[in-house]
């Protein structure tokens, strides 16, 4: 059975609100998307931007806008630390503190009344993309001429210590299950799904308080395994089907928690996505907490904000949870849309790997049925990779989680499929 029951540190993060962030006195919005840097760029220094102002745009294909998180005046292009541990040119903008929006926020008042084409044109126009670390546009999922049976929203968050969507559904609730109804009502979908995890009664009696009234939307528990919160896996056990490419082919659209909450304030304001709920945790945190934050704010700012580090040296920096996040060479780093977790956790000596045991492990324990240590015996071989199939690593990093040797297997799994799309010589 793919799947592992891991240690859980989600505890230290869930016993405050949210606190929110608005002060940087300087936001770094980063030119990229999904991972893609070709963005035609809308704004020049000394411009004045509104909280909102379209910054920049996609080029190629999945064209959404980026906005500013702030009004005041673009100052300079810098490059910044990104979650993908390299530096990305980003716009830097002065907060005036003002928040000033354009044309204010007219709230609409019966969101399930919008049409498909007015859905797909607002949160394409607000830049809505996936929360949970992918960053796909959202828009694209739901602009198909497929029938949608099914939308599935993964409460299941089953990295060890993220719980920002935990967060979500806690305060935001009833506006999170408007947003389903609402999708589901204009993309005429019959049923909706919310998945959270075995034995999370906290969630489940949240959920329960108020589902009665939408008698479309039901409540779905799953294992407590990890990764249980991948997308193939989750459809998997909840609806006993797998597919080939896309979860459309078997009419089922999967969003997490957060993305249903951008959505929501998409259609109820017209907000575009400028901020996001980010999980500050780990302990070398004084205070651990959920955070919502300004996109393009300083990490090491908010970190500030929330009484800093329990000390200054031996910490190890982790971008999103310890399972698929990436370390990090320092605090330097820039909240972007799909960051969904900064991890400081105590820096304990590394030991070193040793050679291959051939025990086998790796591949017992790979979600997608791969054959990990032969991906790592073939880093170089191209053909072989391809034979492999390491494109469909889901990076959950359960393989180098696993090995007793201390191998970093998903590195060496990132590295093939970036030899198979020819990003590497
Ligand atoms: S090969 Fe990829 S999908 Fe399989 S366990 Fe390793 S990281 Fe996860
Ligand atoms: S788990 Fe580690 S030691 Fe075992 S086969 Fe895989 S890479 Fe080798």
């Amino acid at each position: 059975m793919p799947g592992q029951k891991i240690p859980k540190f989600k505890d230290m993060s869930i016993t405050d609100k949210i606190k929110v962030y608005n002060k940087p006195k300087y936001v770094y919005i980063p030119l990229i998307c999904q991972n893609d840097t070709n963005i035609t760029v809308a704004v020049k220094k000394g411009d004045y931007v509104f909280k909102g102002s379209i910054i920049g745009k996609r080029k190629g294909n999945f064209r959404i806008p980026i906005h500013s998180s702030v009004s005041g005046t673009v100052v300079d292009f810098e490059e910044k630390l990104y979650l993908n541990g390299e530096k990305v040119k980003c716009v830097v903008i002065e907060n005036d503190f003002k928040e000033k929006i354009e044309d204010g926020y007219n709230i609409r008042k019966k969101i399930s009344d919008l049409t498909k084409e007015e859905f797909i044109e607002i949160i394409k126009n607000c830049g809505i993309v996936g929360l949970g670390g992918a960053g796909f546009p959202t828009y694209v999922k739901y602009n198909t001429n497929q029938k949608i049976d099914t939308l599935i929203v993964n409460a299941v968050e089953c990295e060890p210590y993220i719980t920002a969507d935990h967060m979500i559904i806690k305060e935001k609730c009833e506006e999170t299950l408007e947003a389903i109804d609402a999708i589901m009502e204009i993309n005429n979908i019959k049923e909706g799904i919310i998945a959270i995890k075995k034995g999370d009664n906290t969630l489940k009696n949240i959920i329960n308080n108020f589902i009665g009234t939408y008698l479309r939307i039901k409540l779905v528990e799953v294992p407590n395994l990890y990764p249980m919160g991948w997308e193939r896996e989750l459809i998997r056990r909840v609806k006993k089907v797998t597919y080939n490419k896309l979860p459309i082919e078997k009419g089922i659209i999967v969003n997490n928690v957060s993305t249903i909450y951008a959505i929501y304030e998409a259609l109820k304001l017209d907000k575009p996505l400028i901020e996001r709920v980010v999980t500050f945790t780990g302990e070398m945190l004084k205070q651990p907490q959920n955070v919502l934050v300004k996109i393009g704010t300083p990490a090491s700012e908010v970190i500030e904000f929330i009484e800093g580090y329990k000390r200054n040296k031996d910490i190890k920096f982790i971008a999103g949870g310890p399972m698929m996040g990436l370390a990090l060479s320092s605090d330097d780093l820039i909240i972007s849309t799909n960051l969904n977790c900064v991890l400081v956790v105590k820096d304990t000596i590394d030991i070193p790997p040793i050679e291959c045991l051939r025990c086998g492990k790796c591949v017992q324990v790979c979600p997608a049925k791969l054959s990990p240590v032969l991906i790592k015996d073939r880093i170089n071989d191209t053909l072989r990779l391809k034979e492999l199939e390491c494109e469909r690593c889901v990076e959950c990093g359960l393989c180098s989680y696993i090995c007793p040797s201390k191998i970093n297997v998903r590195e060496y799994v990132k590295k093939a499929k970036a030899h198979v799309r020819g990003e590497v010589n």
